[in-house]
């Protein structure tokens, strides 16, 4: 009696807090003191993320796993990063920069409302498109107009930068990286990153992937744990599960969790590289 009655009172104390979601955050992440009100999940085991964690809905500013990214290593916006994700970047900027070569990081983790706010200004034209195409006037079609945005931007929910483990890296466009002071970053990345564990999911189309998102040479993965968060995307979340932004009734019809966000990079899907 007393065995079952301990774990009982276990599972009630386990249950409140591994599936107690965490509110999402109403402001920019970016921009947001610290808040150290909020209730805080202990997500320490990292082979099992809940599937909120997945779809970014959670405060990274009030995450025990994360850390404000100091700011020699970043531009003037705050941002933050899981712990382990910086330490390992600390160590590869600093075996760049031996070499003249500098990281700047442009962007981090980006929670489910920052990118339903970046999603929604392309969804309604607010902001236009990295062709200059204004969404909501020149495509009418929410299929053809979600598929648009897709290019560059995820939809809210399925967007790696809820992780933790993906970065951007000094510009954002794949010209920057391919002569000069770009290219030279590129090349040491391309090189050098993997020993650091970081990895370029969106590597150029038609190479070694079929489907998802347009090269993307700013962006950078670290493998030891976003190949857990990518196999727990393929096993457990679903196209249903992404909602609660304007368009996303077409997220299924899209197949936006294979062609997207397992459209990634086969030398990111596995640390053995
Ligand atoms: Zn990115």
């Amino acid at each position: 009696m007393k065995v079952i009655s301990f774990l009982s009172v276990l599972t009630v104390f386990l249950n409140f807090f591994s599936c107690k979601a965490q509110p999402v955050a109403t402001s920019s992440v970016e921009n947001k003191p610290l808040d150290t009100s909020t209730h805080r999940i202990n997500q320490t085991d990292i082979s099992n993320f809940t599937i909120d964690y997945l779809m970014g809905k959670f405060d990274p500013s009030d995450h025990p796993d994360f850390i404000l990214i100091p700011a020699q290593y970043r531009d003037e916006e705050i941002r933050y990063i899981r712990k382990d994700v910086l330490k390992s970047f600390i160590s590869m900027y600093d075996a760049a920069a031996k070499e003249g070569i500098y990281i700047k990081i442009r962007s981090a983790t980006r929670n489910f409302e920052n990118q339903k706010r970046i999603w929604e200004n392309k969804w309604t034209g607010k902001t236009l498109l990295e062709d200059k195409m204004n969404a909501a006037l020149d495509i009418k079609d929410d299929m053809s107009r979600a598929k648009k945005i897709l290019e560059y931007s995820s939809m809210p929910g399925t967007s790696r930068h809820h992780w933790g483990t993906d970065m951007d890296f000094n510009a954002f466009e794949n010209e920057w990286f391919e002569s000069g002071e770009g290219l030279k970053i590129y090349s040491w990345l391309s090189n050098h990153g993997h020993k650091y564990g970081f990895c370029q999911p969106y590597s150029k189309m038609g190479t070694d992937r079929y489907a998802g998102y347009f090269e993307e040479k700013w962006h950078w993965t670290y493998l030891p744990v976003s190949t857990k968060l990518t196999e727990q995307a393929k096993l457990n979340l679903k196209n249903e599960m992404i909602s609660g932004f304007l368009g996303a009734e077409t997220a299924a019809k899209i197949d936006v969790v294979q062609n997207y966000i397992l459209g990634i990079s086969p030398a990111c899907t596995s640390t053995k590289n």
